[in-house]
């Protein structure tokens, strides 16, 4: 259910207009639930190179205003190095993302505003030429770093209006050349805030698109639940079908043999059913078989396996079953059914709905198969039938009758 509404999401933020980046609610969240961690750790290791970078113009420095040099050491390694790292461990310990991203285009700034000062304690003759390699403070934090485009384009414009201002100010730089580092910085702005947008857009649309497969896979995964737990239901009672039972059979067999453990069956039919669909017709029939197919699942160990084997025959797989616990059970389904008091007038007219079970318990021996304990059982029902119907019939290899029923419906058949 959570998962139809978010598809339907998914698929409306497809449809939706193609300059549009953050998604609605929800989607926003599990977005940033979903890429936080990766993002965080490229974004760390952005960082640290940037870092490393960053000092590395301290070569520069040396070289073209060595009489600012101690400052910008004190400043890039001083003030700049600690500050970056700081927000660095920050974001790599996890914070929100909207705390990440502003920290992130911290950094910008202030690595703006120390270029700036380092530019301004300085009146070497080619320390201007320095403010050509601003721009890339900008290519650090709109595509390295590749900011969160609200994020990219407010660091941006703050850090050409700082830069700008410097620039404006620094009197030892020729006013063209001044006008030409300006133009630079909005142009390199430009083109970096034009690539960020754009990454942004499309990592946010592969999202989209990975996450609705997902979610796609995810239905397609419930339909075939639905239709394999279709296809092992019997349709009118909703018990186990024959396909259900003949794979159970056999993995309880397997399991028996594994455990040295006895395996039971029984096999139930409903008396003059066809007695009954004559007198009532088919419709109310299918009513009774509900009826009876219910008295024998609520009558049944929740281990048992209660299968409608095929038209009014249903059949028990006891799990670790005894003879004895057996008789017991198979004595309770009758009793159960016959409790209903569903009358077949059809039969005659104070007769009521009952049911015959053959049953079968043995240990799995290495000569018999898994298709013999339904052999047996069936033989034990037609012992049931022959004797009566109504009853009980244990296929035992004793011939013992049991006889202690007082309506004699129990009874050991004959091997
Ligand atoms: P017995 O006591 O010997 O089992 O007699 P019976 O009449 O129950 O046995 P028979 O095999 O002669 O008849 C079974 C009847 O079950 C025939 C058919 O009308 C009915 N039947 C089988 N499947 C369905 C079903 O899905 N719905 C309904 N309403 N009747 C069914
Ligand atoms: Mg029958
Ligand atoms: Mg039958």
């Amino acid at each position: 259910m959570v998962n139809d509404v978010l598809l339907k999401d998914v698929e409306d933020a497809l449809g939706r207009g193609p300059w549009r980046l953050r998604f609605a609610g929800h989607i926003e969240t599990q977005f940033e639930a979903d890429t936080q961690r990766q993002r965080s750790r490229n974004m760390v290791a952005a960082g640290l190179i940037s870092a490393f970078i960053y000092n590395l113009f301290l070569i520069n420095d040396f070289s073209f205003r060595p009489d600012a040099f101690t400052m910008a050491v004190a400043l890039r390694a001083g003030v700049m190095l600690p500050v970056g790292l700081a927000i660095l461990w920050q974001v790599h310990r996890g914070v929100s993302p909207p705390a990440r991203e502003f920290l992130m285009a911290c950094t910008v700034v202030c690595a703006t505003v120390i270029s700036c000062v380092i530019l301004a304690s300085s009146t070497a003759f080619y320390s201007y030429l320095d403010v050509f390699s601003f721009g890339l403070i900008l290519v650090v934090g709109n595509i390295v770093y590749s900011l969160r485009f609200r994020y990219a384009l407010a660091s941006s414009v703050l850090s050409i209006v700082i830069a700008s201002a410097f620039v404006v100010t620094y009197d030892p730089m020729p006013t063209d050349a001044k006008r030409l580092a300006i133009f630079t910085l909005l142009a390199n702005a430009v083109f970096t805030l034009v690539a960020n947008y754009r990454l942004e857009r499309s990592e946010r649309l592969s999202y989209l698109h990975v996450l609705r497969e997902k979610l796609r896979a995810g239905h397609y995964l419930k339909d075939n639940e639905v239709l394999s737990q279709l296809s092992l239901t019997d349709p009118l009672t909703n018990l186990a079908n024959r396909r259900q039972f003949d794979a159970e059979l056999a993995t309880r067999w397997r399991e028996a043999v594994e455990k040295d453990a006895w395996i039971g069956l029984m096999v139930i039919d409903i008396d003059h059913f066809k007695a009954y669909n004559d007198h009532y017709g088919h419709p109310q029939g299918d009513d009774c078989l509900r009826q009876v197919a219910r008295a024998m699942q609520l009558n049944s160990r929740t281990a048992d396996l209660v299968v409608r084997f095929g038209g009014e025959e249903f059949v028990v797989l006891m799990a670790e079953a005894s003879p004895e616990a057996a008789d017991l059970e198979a004595e309770r389904i009758r009793r159960s059914v016959e409790a209903l008091e569903i009358p077949n007038a059809g039969l005659s007219p104070r007769a009521v709905v009952t049911v015959s079970v053959g049953v079968a318990v043995l240990p799995p021996a290495d000569s018999m198969t898994a298709e013999d304990i339904l052999c047996h059982a069936d033989q034990a029902l037609y012992q049931a039938k022959r004797r009566g119907r109504n009853r009980v019939w244990v296929a035992n290899p004793d011939d013992v009758p049991i006889g202690d029923d007082p309506a004699g419906n129990v009874g050991r058949s004959a091997r």
